[in-house]
């Protein structure tokens, strides 16, 4: 069933499209009278909508029940990506949202070749926001990730994660295999009353350097390997999350 996210706290018992949903839903989709679909509040709870009424360029649909399915990973993951070229962001934004990533952040790194002009920058963000909703919806999720954009690594808000790792090439090379390990038997065995924040840092096409590893282990992020293939930049973020959902999800 087609879903769409509101920006209401609950959804009333009767409701008026707004513009952007009735223009998919009934222009594209193509949505009657009598249909269903699904809206999702900001309190995440999901409801089954059915159209009541067409009329011109307006349509109400009627509340028929709400359920607050529990479909977001049970730890909350930032991935802070160094800045790739071309349409890797968009691809990174589309397939971390499908694998229930809370947050994506993009940093201008040392090793970036990309560069983001400031004047296009607020244009960029909005069309990665989207490529999430999307994703969000497609994925039925409950929660749209925001994506932001760092200019410097250093300010990237390490204060508001307890556990922090960096993804680094390096260490993969020399077979470092635990730390991610440790980080998922730590989420699996410790109960924790309020979801945890989890920040995983990877770098761009040419890696990280040096200087972006000292500085990331003085603000509490451990290198960990992911494997003992190098990944492309838009993969290892990828793989991250989906050995999460692994770990944490199935069993
Ligand atoms: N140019 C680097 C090289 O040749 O070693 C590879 C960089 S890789 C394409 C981009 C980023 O993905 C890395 O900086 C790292 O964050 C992450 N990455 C890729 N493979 C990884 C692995 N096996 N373990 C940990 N991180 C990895």
């Amino acid at each position: 069933m087609q879903r769409y996210f509101i920006q209401q706290a609950s959804i009333p018992l009767k409701l008026q499209l707004e513009p952007e949903i009735f223009k998919h839903a009934i222009k594209v989709l193509r949505l009657r009278v009598g249909d269903h679909f699904e809206l999702v509040d900001t309190q995440q709870q999901v409801a089954e909508m059915k159209l009541i009424a067409i009329d011109g360029l307006q349509a109400t649909a009627e509340r028929l029940n709400v359920s607050k399915p529990q479909v977001e990973l049970p730890v909350n993951v930032t991935i802070a990506c160094g800045l790739a070229k071309n349409a890797k962001p968009e691809i990174i934004v589309q397939k971390a949202t499908e694998l229930g990533a809370a947050r994506i952040i993009f940093f201008q790194g040392e090793y970036s070749i990309a560069r983001w002009q400031p004047a296009k920058m607020e244009k960029k963000l909005q069309r990665l926001q989207k490529v999430a909703q999307a994703a969000a919806e497609q994925s039925h999720r409950t929660r749209i990730p925001a994506v932001d954009f760092y200019a410097k690594l250093s300010d990237l808000p390490f204060r508001d994660y307890d556990l922090k790792l960096v993804a680094y090439e390096e260490a993969a090379k020399e077979g470092e295999s635990h730390i991610f390990r440790k980080f998922t038997d730590k989420l699996l065995l410790e109960k924790r009353q309020q979801t945890p924040n989890l920040l995983a840092v990877f770098g761009p096409e040419g890696g990280i350097s040096a200087a972006e590893i000292d500085f990331l282990q003085q603000q509490g992020c451990q290198s960990a390997g992911l494997g003992p293939r190098i990944l492309r930049a838009e993969t290892a973020p990828w793989y991250l999350l989906a050995a999460l959902s692994f770990a944490l999800e199935l069993g």
